[in-house]
């Protein structure tokens, strides 16, 4: 039976992924340090015979007994709150702990697979993003800590499979949503569909002219898979290239959840990018994958996971308190 390693696994996409794998038969090792990543998220996989759970901070040391076959390195915060309260955290799980991850890949002759992201392409000048872009990106603005250590896991990633022949693949991820996002961390949709269910106005940064590209949880899974499966090294887009203006995702929402709130708006963080769709066209004839779920039917699943959620939840600030975090920059 295959062994498979997932960093980040309590978070929204490393606890789908657990299940992912789990479902094709592996044996999953789900590895995280729980500052942004909520148990809640892996209660259903507790005490499965084929999950095992680490509590561990990959920044400092990783080491796992026995085989394993695949890596999939999906631990970072990952939302600009989260930069912003932790930032040396953000730096250092994806330059010192995949440069862990790159070792304990080598010591077990592991194939692994990196979760990279669009940031990569910072504020982009290209539009659609192709990974042939390099980018553009503010080191040391506010999303410097994890465009740059993005960035440099890529480099790392790279120089392990030239220099020591190490199996390697890199996805760059696109905003990705569905069950299971934090409602509390920031991001657009959790923001909007949270301030719905408690009868707040909607928050739009900006004008809301600023675009993005959303896609479903389960056609981003699929993607990370194949592509782990597939023998393409060099980086590839996973992501849904429907493309939508804030503003117009906030109607979106207004109309799901039937709210009687308004938008207000509020000041744009700074480098907010302003555009953001990947070309996939790379990953369509390498992976001959492509998203599935429009985003009136994922918005629908969505909206209806959060609804289920236990009303606390609503208010739950669903990090712990970093100040334990702060001491050990
Ligand atoms: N945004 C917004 N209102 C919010 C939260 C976010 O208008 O309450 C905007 C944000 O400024 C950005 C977009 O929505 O332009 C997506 O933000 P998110 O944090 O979800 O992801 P990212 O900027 O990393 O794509």
């Amino acid at each position: 039976m295959p062994r498979v390693l997932i960093t980040g696994a309590a978070g929204f996409l490393g606890s789908h992924l657990c299940d992912r794998f789990i479902a094709e038969g592996m044996e999953v090792l789900g590895m995280d340090n729980l500052i942004t990543g909520n148990m809640d998220n892996l209660e259903h996989l507790m005490g499965h015979p084929k999950f095992i759970f680490y509590n561990n901070d990959i920044s400092d040391y990783v080491h796992v007994p026995g085989k394993l076959n695949y890596i999939l390195h999906f631990a970072s915060p990952a939302s600009p709150i989260d930069y912003l309260k932790i930032p040396i955290q953000t730096l250092k799980v994806s330059s010192l702990g995949t440069h862990n991850l790159l070792g304990l890949a080598m010591q077990k002759k592991s194939r692994i697979l990196v979760a990279s992201t669009s940031e990569v392409y910072g504020d982009p000048l290209v539009h659609p993003q192709t990974e042939e872009y390099y980018g553009n990106v503010n080191p040391v603005g506010p999303r410097g800590v994890y465009d740059e250590a993005k960035r440099f896991m890529e480099a790392m990633t790279m120089a392990y499979h030239t220099y020591h022949g190490l199996e390697t693949r890199i996805g760059r991820i696109f905003n990705t949503y569905g069950p299971r996002m934090r409602l509390n961390d920031g991001r657009v949709l959790p923001a909007f569909i949270g301030q719905a269910l408690r009868g707040e106005d909607l928050t739009i940064f900006g004008d809301g002219s600023q675009t993005r590209s959303f896609c479903y949880v389960d056609d981003l899974i699929e993607g990370i898979y194949r592509l782990l499966l597939s023998d393409h090294v060099d980086p590839v887009n996973i992501g849904n290239p429907h493309e939508i203006t804030i503003s117009d995702f906030a109607e979106e929402i207004i109309k799901l959840t039937g709210t009687q709130q308004k938008v207000v708006y509020k000041p744009l963080p700074v480098n907010d990018p302003m555009q953001r769709q990947p070309d996939i066209s790379k990953a369509k004839s390498i992976l001959d994958w492509e998203p599935k779920v429009v985003r009136a039917k994922g918005l629908e699943r969505t909206y209806t996971w959060f609804k289920s959620l236990p009303e606390e939840r609503l208010y739950r600030k669903e990090h712990r308190d970093f100040t334990d975090f702060s001491r050990r920059n």
